[in-house]
């Protein structure tokens, strides 16, 4: 990120970069968070840092009202792999993923573009891909029934399910179980 891009981040409040860097204020001795609600400090007294650590190491004192202390440094990678983490843990559960993603520290929006650069696909696309792996395996290994198999993978109806498994394998999940069905 450069220097104008951290100014702007700071100036709007952007909590897609919470985590990512640390702006401190001169004048104060402070720093904090971009998304911080405090007052918006002078260009001129503003530096940034990568880490809380970094900031604290020059002096400055954290925030109160962010608890920019609370929060450490998370390179790109490391974000991306808890957010990996975290589908492959929930992707057939009913939770929200958004929210989820919030404890990881970063806005859905801003996960969403680590995890596509990191990765190189959405993290719909990494999601339905999992569904897709899981339900062949539980056709092809497994007597259970269908309808189970579309909810055991995430899905709330069959026939959302069978698009779903249709689009991905061009054939519908019967008969994808009679060919592969050991
Ligand atoms: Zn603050």
């Amino acid at each position: 990120m450069t220097k104008e891009e951290m100014w702007k981040a700071t100036f709007e409040n952007d909590a897609s970069y919470d985590g990512i860097f640390f702006y401190a204020v001169k004048s104060t001795g402070i720093y904090c968070r971009p998304s911080c609600k405090s007052k918006i400090p002078k260009r001129e007294n503003v530096c940034f840092f990568g880490t809380s650590e970094q900031a604290r190491k020059a002096g400055f004192r954290p925030c109160k009202r962010c608890r920019s202390d609370l929060l450490d440094y998370q390179p790109m990678k490391e974000i991306a792999e808890k957010a990996k983490q975290l589908l492959e843990d929930s992707y057939n559960k009913s939770c929200d993923l958004n929210l989820e993603m919030q404890k990881i520290g970063v806005s859905y929006r801003r996960m969403a573009e680590i995890f596509k650069d990191e990765y190189g696909v959405t993290l719909s696309e990494y999601v339905a891909n999992l569904r897709l792996v899981e339900a062949k395996r539980m056709l092809s290994d497994t007597e259970d029934e269908i309808i189970d198999i579309a909810y055991s993978v995430g899905f709330s109806g069959l026939s959302s399910f069978y698009r779903f498994f249709k689009n991905g394998t061009g054939l519908p999940p019967a008969a994808y179980r009679k060919e592969h069905q050991k």
